[in-house]
């Protein structure tokens, strides 16, 4: 398969070289040559597939002969190592539980999947390597530390803004040592990002073989295709369309829902919900796209000004806005309304929604009004221990800690402070 910069100034890659430059040259994303759609009999047999023979259908058009079929299959088995419920909270509402992998947010799905592709294109080249480069507002960097521990020939250094983190968020990223690194950056999340930039701009870095992890790199992003496949698997049975609601901040996740259905999953329309960061629900009103900066939210995760997806997007649906908009609506839900939808579930079902899930209802349950033949679903993106600073005053109940986060709790936290982005780039270069 080849793949082409979304910029349009830069040589075509093959997937190896998309994963491994993370953004083209020109600066663009990369997006794939064309997507097949799967045969009628796959999805009149998806009941009687495993989770792995689905998802291996799904992505070996993306990955073609660059990696063997007995490997890739090894890849997916190790990325789908937990399970993706979906849960009826109430008549015709899905929550499609994306929490249950190693650092409980779906974010590790991408990162499994991709340090496998990077530690398996490695292991054929003599003494090469890649530093994966990453900043984090608290979910990526967690799923990227687990996701990549212990890689072969893959140095990872994920700069989080010091004291903006969840305890646990922090955790996640400074006590797992080995080839991961955490810089605790004294900034904001902006800061982080701004420094990650600049490095992959700077020629005298250019030995270190950067890459990013965050879902512009195509092997985070296509692979969240998967669990719209496993969800159609799932709720086949009613034989009624499905509307997806996706709690959206880089756009990823909603992105690779619509891969999925031009794949050919029957999906009838999607929601992107937002916090207060709303340029995507302006530009579906007003035309125009303008970007601003960030503001902070409950749902911090989805705290972006510029969703970097939306431009693929906009690719799937070749620039044809009224075409784009028969699939696709966009809304924006404020703090205030996200709490009182999570103590509205729990009072009604007793479910534990954390506030990105929160914000997926709201746009689902409006959304859905305009589909009264209609299931409809949303992403619970993390599990609610991950922001038990919101939910546990808002609900008035004490969470449990769950398996995965217990071991984490005593373990000594190690990071390296970086004022700015000097002290960066003299890190990278004496390590
Ligand atoms: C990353 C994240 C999101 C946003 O996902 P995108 O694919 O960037 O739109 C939503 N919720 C949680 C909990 C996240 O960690």
């Amino acid at each position: 398969m080849q793949y082409y910069s979304l910029n349009h100034n830069a040589p075509n890659v093959t997937f190896q070289e998309a994963v491994e430059q993370g953004l083209a040259s020109d600066k663009g994303l990369y997006f794939p040559g064309s997507i097949t759609r799967l045969p009628d009999s796959f999805f009149e047999n998806i009941e009687k597939m495993s989770h792995e023979e689905i998802a291996f259908e799904a992505i070996k058009q993306f990955v073609g002969d660059e990696i063997p079929e007995a490997i890739l299959k090894q890849i997916i088995a190790e990325t789908l190592c937990f399970d993706f419920p979906v849960v009826e909270i109430e008549s015709g509402v899905f929550s499609l539980e994306l929490f249950h992998g190693p650092t409980m947010a779906f974010k590790d799905v991408g990162a499994r999947f991709m340090s496998r592709c990077l530690g398996y294109f490695n292991s054929d080249k003599n003494n090469s390597y890649n530093t994966v480069l990453v900043a984090t507002s608290g979910d990526t960097g967690g799923a990227v530390a687990s996701g990549f521990l212990g890689v072969p020939s893959v140095d990872v250094v994920i700069l989080y803004p010091s004291g903006k983190v969840s305890d646990i968020q922090e955790r996640q990223l400074t006590t797992l040592g080995q080839n991961i690194t955490a810089l605790e950056v004294d900034g904001f999340f902006d800061d982080c990002q701004d420094m990650v930039k600049k490095a992959f701009l700077d020629e005298s870095l250019q030995h270190k073989n950067l890459t990013s992890a965050n879902s512009i790199n195509i092997a985070r992003w296509l692979p969240q295709m998967f669990y719209f496949f496993f969800t159609y698997k799932a709720l086949k049975k009613y034989n009624k369309p499905l509307v997806f609601s996706c709690p959206s901040g880089n756009f990823g996740n909603i992105c690779a829902g619509i891969v999925a259905k031009k794949m050919g999953v029957p999906i009838q329309h999607f929601i992107a919900a937002t916090n207060i960061n709303d340029t995507v629900p302006r530009f579906l009103k007003e035309g125009k796209y303008n970007p601003q900066s960030s503001k902070a939210t409950l749902s911090n995760a989805m705290d972006v000004g510029n969703p970097s997806n939306f431009i693929r997007i906009q690719e799937l649906y070749q620039n044809d806005l009224a075409e784009f908009k028969k699939d696709f609506s966009s809304f924006s839900f404020t703090d205030e309304e996200t709490l009182v939808a999570m103590k509205n579930i729990f009072e009604k079902s007793g479910y534990v929604a954390e506030p990105h899930g929160a914000v997926g209802y709201l746009g689902l349950k409006q959304e859905l009004q305009n589909h009264p033949e209609a299931i409809g679903i949303f992403l619970e993106t993390a599990h609610p221990i991950k922001f038990l600073d919101t939910v546990e005053p808002a609900l008035k109940i004490k969470l449990p800690i769950p398996m995965q986060i217990e071991p984490i709790l005593n373990k000594e936290k190690w990071s390296v402070s970086v004022r700015n982005y000097e002290d960066l780039k003299n890190y990278l270069i004496q390590n």
